[in-house]
């Protein structure tokens, strides 16, 4: 028998009794050792039933003063109120003080109004959200927590928008140091609408790294209430920028995302982040492995390709971009001999993705020419490349949630404060309200893949 027994400056006082736990007296079965979950979920609602009965007990007993008159207050009445915790429902009865004086009615509690859950318990709701969809994230609570009410997934999407609400109102801590130099990434992504106007959702996100600190990941939905410009203008501040501050910019190369920068006081010129361009190599490079060499002019042709396309990589990484277009003609005019090769059974012949790929490429580099910087330099420099992010801010942040499946449909406001949560929970400032944080979930060590 598990039994509370409350202790004062007067010694043992009342005792309530939680449970009766009752195990095997022996180890033969590995199961039986210790308690199980389900008797632990019991546990702790019962000391959670009892410890907010013996709150509600001293609350009662502490008549608070008048707040008009300053006049003695007695309790008028009592009310039950339902309150979801994360171990369990309680019901809490609340006492009602009427002042004795001039008659008025006082609570003597600073709870939100309409409060019907603990704010710790919206805050991990908010936070398994973050990382998994609301239906896992309600069904990981319940397995694990002996939450009863609230965990329905719309309730937490609920809370976790509320969450997400309030993020936006914090205030932006300025560390104590300058940063010398801050590297800002910004990128975009789209997700799926719910919406009967559009299709896709655009989603920008950044990243701003510095070299002591880390980083700081951020993101809003276009056209949502959070402002992606005062988000970067916040970060760069949460970081240390100052007016000294050298900054570095990093785009995928679209020119939207360029204005963005320059309103929120980045004006030097974004370089065009490695990690795309990387990308596209990296597919290129696939599609030429895949070429059949099923006859020697193939098997020739092949060689030729695949060495190009390793030229072109070397190229545009050593900042050598015009060069690149005599690896494109050369692979262009080796191509012919792939002309019609089968598509397999599931997919397109690899020729045919390569010729589209390079084509892709070419008007990516033509288009980008004044972005593209000498990156070999930079990087033997020790100065970055793009982000440090490996599979890339857009990726790491949106797609790993909220792209995971076509069913998953979003709307503008949902995901974007959503995104806020995700952010808090990467960037670790998704406290719990106990002064504790949370640790971040954002890997500041992250191994470096330069393919170069
Ligand atoms: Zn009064």
């Amino acid at each position: 028998m598990l039994r509370l027994v409350r202790t004062g400056a007067e010694g043992e006082g009342s005792c309530a009794d939680i449970m009766e736990i009752r195990r095997p007296d022996d180890l033969v079965d590995i199961a039986n050792l210790g308690l199980t979950l389900a008797e632990a979920k019991r546990l702790l609602a019962g000391v959670q039933r009892e410890i907010v009965a013996a709150q509600a007990r001293e609350h009662a007993d502490r008549r608070p003063t008048c707040p008009h008159c300053s006049g003695a207050c007695r309790v008028k009445d009592y009310r039950d109120h339902a309150v979801a915790t994360l171990f369990g429902q309680v019901t809490v009865r609340l006492p009602r003080f009427r002042c004795a004086a001039c008659g008025g009615i006082e609570a003597g509690l600073d709870w939100p109004s309409h409060c019907r859950s603990t704010p710790e318990l919206d805050r991990l709701q908010a936070h398994l959200s973050a990382l998994m969809t609301y239906r896992t994230a309600a069904d990981a609570l319940g397995q694990m927590f002996p939450v009863d009410a609230g965990k329905h997934h719309e309730t937490l999407r609920r809370h976790t928008l509320k969450v997400g609400e309030a993020l936006g109102e914090c205030a932006t801590i300025r560390p104590v140091t300058a940063a010398s130099a801050v590297v800002v990434t910004l990128d975009s992504t789209f997700i799926r609408s719910c919406g009967d106007g559009e299709r896709h959702l655009e989603v920008r996100v950044g990243n701003v790294e510095t070299q002591s600190d880390g980083r700081q990941v951020f993101g809003a939905v276009a056209k949502a209430d959070t402002d992606i410009r005062a988000l970067i203008r916040r970060n760069l501040d949460a970081v240390g920028r100052t007016r000294n501050t050298a900054l570095t910019a990093f785009t995928d190369g679209c020119p939207g995302l360029r204005g963005i920068l320059a309103d929120a006081g980045v004006t030097t010129r974004p370089m065009l982040d490695w990690f795309h361009i990387a990308m596209r190599l990296q597919h290129l490079k696939q599609f030429a492995n895949g070429l059949s060499d099923d006859d020697p002019e193939r098997a020739a042709a092949k060689t030729v390709i695949v060495a190009e396309v390793e030229r072109l990589h070397w190229r545009i990484w050593n900042g050598k971009a015009k060069d690149a277009q005599v690896s494109i003609d050369r692979i262009r005019a080796v191509m012919h001999h792939f002309r019609g090769e089968p598509d397999g059974r599931r997919s397109i012949a690899p020729s045919r993705k390569l010729w589209t790929a390079l084509q892709a490429l070419d008007h990516y580099l033509t288009g980008q020419s004044a972005s593209l910087v000498n990156y070999a330099e930079r990087h033997r420099a020790g100065l970055q490349v793009g982000t440090a992010i490996t599979e890339g801010t857009a990726n790491f942040l949106v797609n790993r949630r909220m792209n995971k499946s076509q069913q998953m449909r979003w709307s503008r406001r949902g995901a974007d404060l959503l995104l806020q949560v995700r952010c808090a929970v990467y960037n670790g400032t998704l406290g719990s309200g106990f002064g504790q944080r949370f640790q971040p979930a954002n890997d500041p060590y992250p191994p470096m893949t330069i393919a170069a």
